[in-house]
């Protein structure tokens, strides 16, 4: 249930009602609104909670949270939250653009992508260390060789590292030299890595899994937050459908029902949701027309020759040309496209 404070309530009253959630034996959140504080109290409810707690100071009504996600829910929390990182940021009016390749491959590569898609207007750079393949004879990635040349071209570039992180047992490797954890389609329930990765004080990227619904898929957000995480985003990626004309169908109607029902940035990915570099670009500028928080683009220096998903990945030409366009859709539906301005060559 959400307790939701009058709006002149003092900071007394708020952690005086905090408490008092607490003793009940549930755990308190506090969100501060722009219109208001709520604080979510989050566990197994009696009837006579609800009660008790409506007649507390400064409370100004106590309501049952109706989505199975809490913390996730817009109940809770109606304004949009947005994830910082150095300079990209992610929601509340601003969209952010991850771009790089599929796998790490070598220094001269993610070098040259960080440099091309940094002067392109990313904020972000991707690149896979710790990769899920299908097939356990193809190129499995760096591991910690490719996570050191990711910390290094952040170092030349000011780009933030967004990189996955495959288990439990490579959290604490992969926090050390990323800023942001991704958390792959294949682990969306992943129970016990969602929660290491809540815990591990970096934000997150949680893609759907392929065959998630959108509960699950927020119920898994849910298992992040839990851990007291809240810099976290969701990325629809595409999924299995009948369809064969893609990779995965890449259903752009998630925006707009992930921003009904939650306040976390949506980014998409047009890259694994297409399976077409052709395609990438449509669907980049479709998703930012219809309220993209985000962007994940796969950008590399040589797509035929790349050791992951070079048939979906851009060249540098054609991710300079897509994001003039972005720019302009952004700014037609009143989005900021973060880091636009490409600095004078
Ligand atoms: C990726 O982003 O490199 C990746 C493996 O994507 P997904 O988990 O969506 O398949
Ligand atoms: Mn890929």
């Amino acid at each position: 249930m959400i307790v939701v404070m009058e709006s002149g309530a003092t900071a007394e009253q708020i952690e005086h009602m905090a408490e008092a959630v607490r003793r009940l034996g549930l755990r308190a959140s506090v969100i501060e609104g722009t219109e208001r504080t709520v604080i979510a109290a989050i566990g197994e409810k009696r009837a006579d909670m609800m009660e008790s707690l409506a007649s507390g100071p400064g409370v100004a009504a106590v309501m049952p949270i109706a989505a199975p996600y809490k913390l996730a829910s817009r109940e809770v929390r109606p304004d949009p939250s947005c994830v910082r990182v150095g300079e990209f940021a992610a929601g509340a009016g601003a969209v952010g653009v991850i771009a790089g390749p599929c796998s790490v491959e070598s220094e001269e590569q993610i070098m040259s992508a960080a440099r091309a898609v940094k002067a392109a207007g990313a904020t972000a750079l991707r690149g896979g260390a710790f990769k899920p393949r299908t097939s356990p004879y193809s190129f499995q990635g760096m591991k910690e060789e490719g996570l050191k040349l990711m910390a290094a071209a952040r170092e030349e570039t000011g780009l933030a590292v967004v990189t996955e992180v495959m288990g439990t047992d490579d959290v604490e490797l992969v926090a050390r030299y990323a800023d942001v954890l991704q958390v792959g389609a294949r682990n969306m329930q992943n129970y016990r890595l969602l929660e290491a990765v809540g815990g591990a004080g970096r934000p997150v990227l949680l893609k759907r899994g392929p065959s998630a619904t959108m509960d699950e898929f927020l119920l898994a957000a849910e298992y992040i937050l839990n851990e007291g995480n809240d810099q976290l985003m969701l990325c629809e990626r595409g999924i299995r459908t009948f369809e064969g004309h893609t990779r995965f169908t890449l259903p752009l109607a998630s925006i707009s029902y992930l921003h009904r029902k939650t306040h976390l940035p949506v980014v998409i990915d047009p890259s694994h949701g297409t399976g077409h570099t052709y395609m990438v670009p449509d669907l980049a500028y479709a998703a930012i027309a219809a309220g993209a928080d985000g962007l994940m683009v796969e950008v590399h220096p040589s797509p035929e020759t790349a050791l992951s998903d070079g048939y979906q990945s851009l060249d540098f030409a054609g991710f300079e040309a897509m994001m003039a366009r972005c720019r302009r859709v952004a700014e037609a539906v009143d989005q900021e496209l973060v880091g636009s301005t490409v600095p004078a060559s």
